[in-house]
């Protein structure tokens, strides 16, 4: 196509000012703010406009007409004003998914924070004295009593606890860690960049695979002011290894009057051993070996809100709580309300397994997930009258994720579907831009549904979304 067409089919395009006077967008003006209907105009103008520049030989085909582009800037105008953040299914089977938001929170910690997001609050109240008092009493005194601290404060996260922590501790000394405990953890939390962060100075000490108390005994001075020990929660390192333990670091610090600090990652307040899963102490058993202060998260193995949890020594905490950048770190009443009263649960661990959703998923026994997949399964065939679909219950396994238990799988039931004349792709993008969207996996070439991360209600939502994928055209676009 010449220059001078495109010229022409420029000049076709309507301007901002014919669209707005249609009734279609005139009707959209009484449902959508001006300034968002506005924007999605220029936005489809701007995209045709640029089509016809970048592609002149196909100048001809781009459609220009009237009721196309109203429809593309309804569609926009849809997208503008969504949500960014969704709620979404997750058929993963990684229970504490980082990237789904990971811990569930319990019914009883979401009623809570309705009731204390929609009244005032005694967040920095005294009540007993009527006069100011402190946000950080709220979870400490049951965060002692779950796990025999002697104090306890809560951060943002775990990753801001242990800077705080190195910060108050160490702040322009030496922090002693073993070389097979320089962790990274998704989203670039990396111990030796945290450690730079907190102003503390890294000792590392041993070998990737083997360190010895030997290791740390050598490199004490006066500028030591910690032994950390941080778990690996998200890898192992097995073979000819050799770490040294929590009590044998805590000898060596009482010897020489150096604290000791464990960086937690998970803080399992229930023994997983029972679900088959091995190396994660719980947070009381890490406390009886007598480390000075230990860190964790609170949305990962606890099944709470996002949070970092500092417990320890008094003196200890209370140099934390005095720190400057506590301040910065903070954690809002919602936060607190929701970890209070997951905690609470925890008071009888009978009732924290079955009303913490991330405990629950956990300890879900085998027999009931076989009966919920074979139960998805048979709405999916309900679903697809015209028997396009082949669909599957079978074996796999799901992880806890978060980057607690790397490489130890729980056995589950998935529901795998395929299909002859359409792709597992387009299956996969189908749900996943269902709404609500559905978060699978693909393996062997086949859609996985794990079902032990789905809730009852999600069921039928699920079915109606391989109706809607059924109904679709049949041809494979993808
Ligand atoms: C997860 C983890 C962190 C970071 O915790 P967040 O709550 O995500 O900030 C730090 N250290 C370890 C060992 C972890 O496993």
């Amino acid at each position: 196509m010449t220059g001078h067409s495109v010229q022409e089919r420029l000049r076709q395009i309507p301007s901002v000012e014919n669209l707005l006077q249609l009734t279609t967008i005139q009707e959209a003006l009484t449902r959508h703010p001006r300034r968002l209907t506005l924007a999605s105009i220029r936005h489809v103008l701007e995209e045709k406009r640029k089509l016809l520049i970048e592609d002149p030989e196909s100048a001809q085909v781009v459609n220009l007409e009237p009721a196309h582009l109203v429809q593309l800037v309804l569609e926009n105008l849809k997208k503008a004003e969504a949500h960014t953040l969704q709620y979404v299914i997750n058929a993963t089977g990684v229970i504490v998914h980082t990237n789904l938001g990971r811990s569930l929170i319990a019914e009883e910690a979401s009623a809570r924070l309705q009731l204390l997001c929609r009244h005032y609050n005694n967040l920095e109240y005294d009540l007993a004295e009527g006069k100011r008092g402190s946000r950080y009493i709220h979870a400490e005194s049951i965060l002692c009593e779950l796990t025999g601290a002697e104090a306890a404060l809560v951060v943002n996260n775990n990753a801001a606890a242990v800077l705080l922590t190195l910060s108050t501790l160490a702040k322009a000394r030496e922090v002693i860690v073993s070389r097979g405990q320089l962790v990274e953890i998704g989203g670039s939390f990396r111990i030796p960049d945290v450690m730079r962060s907190s102003g503390a100075i890294l000792r590392e000490v041993g070998c990737t695979n083997r360190t010895h108390l030997r290791d740390y005994e050598a490199v004490i001075n006066e500028q030591t002011a910690l032994l950390l020990r941080v778990h690996t929660s998200n890898y192992r390192i097995v073979g000819f290894t050799a770490e040294v333990s929590a009590e044998e670091l805590v000898a060596l610090g009482r010897k020489q009057g150096i604290p000791v600090m464990e960086d937690l990652g998970s803080g399992s307040f229930v023994d997983m051993a029972r679900f088959g899963l091995h190396g994660e102490p719980t947070v009381a058993e890490v406390m009886q070996t007598g480390v000075d202060v230990v860190t964790f998260s609170g949305d990962k193995l606890l099944g709470g809100p996002q949070a970092g949890i500092i417990l320890g020594r008094k003196e200890i905490v209370a140099e934390c709580r005095k720190n400057p950048l506590t301040r910065a770190l903070r954690v809002d009443k919602m936060t607190l309300a929701v970890l209070e009263a997951t905690l609470r649960l925890y008071r009888d661990e009978r009732q924290a397994l079955e009303k913490v959703p991330t405990l629950r998923m956990i300890a879900m026994p085998l027999a009931i997930i076989e009966e919920r997949a074979q139960h998805l399964a048979a709405l999916i065939r309900e679903a697809d009258l015209q028997n396009r679909l082949q669909v599957q219950v079978q074996r796999s396994s799901s992880q806890v994720g978060g980057g607690a238990l790397p490489n130890q799988d729980l056995p589950t039931y998935a529901v795998a579907v395929s299909s002859p004349g359409m792709s597992t792709h387009r299956i996969e993008a189908s749900l996943r831009n269902n709404k609500p969207p559905i978060i699978g996996r693909i393996e062997s070439d086949q859609y996985l549904m794990d079902v032990r991360t789905l809730q009852a209600e999600e069921f039928r939502v699920i079915q109606q979304a391989f109706r809607s994928l059924l109904k679709g055209p049949t041809p494979d676009e993808y």
